[in-house]
């Protein structure tokens, strides 16, 4: 019986928003609406996705001794994560994300990672109690690469199932590569990590792909097509298109994270690769349909009692 269902290695931001009717250009001001402020960033978001669903999980990350860093850990628990990996440090700040949304919705973001990048091979090692109860490791790389293959590599000793987003996509070393079961991507992340490839239209031709890189398993998530499941575990042809149930999408900020926080907490429980990514889908597709990240994730009963 392990300790932890997940246990998320990953960024924690404050994201900061703020409304224009337009972006300023080069050396120019303009009014806003009022700041808002979210509890953010990919590795942050799993946790709390997985968390609200009723995992046993915790984050381990970096925030600074500051008050972004105590918003992030509260958010956590007022998730109802447990902040055993939270590490505070004095020599960086937490990370930000500086967000403007512009009158037509589009973003423009500013990331400062500030302690993200400060989260070490070291800070792994020194967490080995954390690996050694977890059922199943998430990982993303908002965090040094490095510090993402030496969490790999711990998991993997530790005998603890890797699910790994690549995002923002950077080249992985292949002994990472072939360790994730399932490496999860989105349309982008696919055609990112297959440079030369000339891609159809059709996710199969992509997840078969991605495959021959190496994972284990492969999740392609579609937004409102749902996701596709490739590999062993996805169904006698090898490939399961698990749509999405039709919804009114208001946000999908954050549905990325919600679905593979959902992803992971279900496979740390036990569930088979397909069963647990038509969870994740039914997650993913309830938090597009309210406002926000990780404000907008459900609770298990609520998933259980919407038509999503
Ligand atoms: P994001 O970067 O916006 O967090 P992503 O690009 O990583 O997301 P998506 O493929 O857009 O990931 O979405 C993840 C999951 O969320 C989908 O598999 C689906 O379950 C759900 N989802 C996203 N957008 C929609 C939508 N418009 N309608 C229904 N479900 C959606």
């Amino acid at each position: 019986m392990h300790g932890y269902d997940l246990l998320v290695v990953g960024s924690a931001n404050a994201d900061l928003v703020v409304g224009v009717d337009r972006r300023p250009a080069a050396g120019e001001t303009v009014l806003g609406s009022d700041l808002v402020i979210h509890p953010g960033g990919k590795g942050a978001n799993q946790a709390a996705a997985a968390a609200r669903l009723g995992a046993r999980t915790t984050l381990l990350a970096r925030v600074g001794d500051d008050t972004y860093g105590r918003l992030l850990a509260e958010a956590q628990r007022a998730a109802g994560a447990d902040t055993a990996g939270l590490l505070e440090g004095k020599d960086a700040p937490t990370g930000v994300a500086l967000i403007t949304v512009d009158a037509a919705g589009d973003n423009s973001i500013v990331v400062a990672p500030g302690a993200n990048a400060r989260l070490t091979p070291d800070d792994i090692a020194g967490a080995s109690a954390l690996f050694e109860a977890a059922a199943v490791v998430s990982l993303q790389l908002e965090i040094p690469l490095e510090t993402v293959a030496a969490a790999a590599r711990a998991a993997a000793e530790h005998g603890a199932r890797i699910v790994l987003n690549p995002s923002p996509p950077a080249p992985l070393p292949e002994d990472v590569l072939a360790l994730c079961d399932p490496l999860v991507v989105n349309e982008h992340e696919a055609r990112r990590l297959l440079p030369g490839h000339t891609l159809s239209t059709d996710p199969k031709e992509w997840a078969t792909a991605l495959l021959g890189l190496g994972p284990r398993s492969v999740v392609i998530t579609l937004g409102a097509g749902g996701a596709l499941v490739a590999g062993p575990g996805a169904g006698t042809a090898g490939a399961v298109l698990v749509p999405s149930p039709p919804v009114k999408a208001v946000d999908t900020t954050g549905a990325g994270d919600a679905f593979t926080g959902a992803l992971g907490w279900r496979l740390g429980r036990g569930d088979g690769l397909e069963q647990a990514v038509r969870y994740a889908v039914r997650v993913g597709s309830f938090a597009v349909t309210r406002a926000g990240a990780q404000e907008s994730y459900p609770s298990a009963a609520e998933v259980e009692t919407s038509s999503v």
